[in-house]
């Protein structure tokens, strides 16, 4: 296999790229060249206009990741970060104060911004961004059109009971602690694949579907008009490793979500949501965490390949291990 192609949320898609990278470099994924070539679709749902500045959490958590300029205790944001032209902000009183906006991190969006602003799409200011961070991948934007997940949330004091906020005042300021009665995806059936993205898919060798989130990064990734009949279409095994383990997400807000779109949280009703591809869904094959092991038969009798392995991305060479499993469920 010469190219992989990956549709990856932030944090949890990051890790399993860094995992992925240290396999192939270290010739451990079998049928793998060392030097294949890993294409990373990433989400851009997340993304956010906070003061001005053109915010993207998930390629910028895949792009410091891979460039090694992540925060490694947080897993985002960049290392080393000071603080001041927040806590300035929030001595003007000007809102929101809730976003975690690092001094380093502000350099990242002044750039992007003021590109965007000239007039460069996203995937090319991207491209940009990654000449200086060198991540390893092609990091390609899902689109560059503006999409943007909202959530509705409980609120006894508006007239509706509820209110919708972006989903990066669900996570960062809610901490998703209250139910998410809907998931709204604004602008994201109007938008189309970035450049690149459906020739990475159909043009793959294997297509990976990391332990992101189903709903808010695989999700929103799938649901750009386009890309779900690439992956359902591509000559390439697609596999997928299930973000939830053991009926919990691990780290994140997985199980909030998966909740909110009526699928139940475990492993095999995520692989059951993405569905075989042989039943109309996006997956050949789907891993399990060995602790989910009772449920692989609820996953054969849905038409996909599936095998219990251990799916905790505690350092490199697990991670590693897991891509290893992935590649060896759907080779030929
Ligand atoms: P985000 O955009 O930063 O939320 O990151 P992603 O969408 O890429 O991934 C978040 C998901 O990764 C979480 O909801 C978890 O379900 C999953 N996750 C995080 N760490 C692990 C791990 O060690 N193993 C597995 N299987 N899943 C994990
Ligand atoms: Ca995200």
């Amino acid at each position: 296999m010469q190219n992989i192609t990956v549709l990856s949320g932030g944090m949890g898609g990051a890790r399993f790229l860094q995992g992925l990278l240290h396999g192939i470099a270290s010739g451990a994924l079998p049928g793998v060249s060392p030097d294949a070539r890993v294409s990373v679709v990433a989400n851009t749902a997340d993304d956010i206009w906070v003061h001005g500045l053109k915010v993207c959490p998930d390629l910028d958590t895949v792009m410091y990741t891979l460039g090694d300029g992540i925060d490694l205790d947080r897993g985002w944001g960049r290392r080393e970060e000071t603080w001041s032209v927040k806590t300035e902000l929030a001595e003007y009183g000007v809102e929101p104060t809730w976003f975690g906006l690092g001094d380093r991190d502000v350099a990242t969006h002044l750039v992007r911004t003021q590109m965007l602003e000239a007039g460069y799409p996203l995937s090319q200011v991207t491209e940009a961004l990654c000449r200086r961070w060198q991540p390893g991948v092609r990091l390609l934007p899902m689109t560059d059109d503006r999409v943007e997940t909202h959530v509705a949330i409980p609120d006894p004091d508006s007239p509706s009971g509820r209110r919708v906020v972006h989903f990066q005042e669900y996570w960062v300021r809610l901490r998703a602690s209250v139910p998410a009665e809907t998931v709204l995806f604004v602008g994201l059936e109007d938008s189309t694949p970035g450049p690149g993205v459906v020739e990475a898919i159909a043009g793959a060798d294997m297509v990976v579907l990391p332990p992101s989130n189903p709903v808010v990064s695989v999700g929103t990734i799938l649901g750009v008009p386009g890309i779900r009949e690439a992956v359902a279409a591509t000559s390439a095994p697609v596999v997928g490793l299930s973000p939830i383990v053991g009926a919990s997400h691990v780290r994140g807000m997985a199980e909030q979500m998966l909740t909110s779109i009526g699928v139940e949280v475990s492993a095999a009703a995520v692989g059951l949501h993405y569905g075989a591809r042989s039943a109309g869904g996006v997956l050949d094959g789907w891993l399990v965490d060995e602790r989910d092991a009772d449920q692989l038969d609820r996953l054969h009798e849905a038409g996909l390949a599936a095998a219990a392995v251990p799916l905790m991305m505690t350092d490199h060479d697990a991670t590693a291990a897991m891509a290893a499993a992935a590649v060896e469920l759907v080779r030929r």
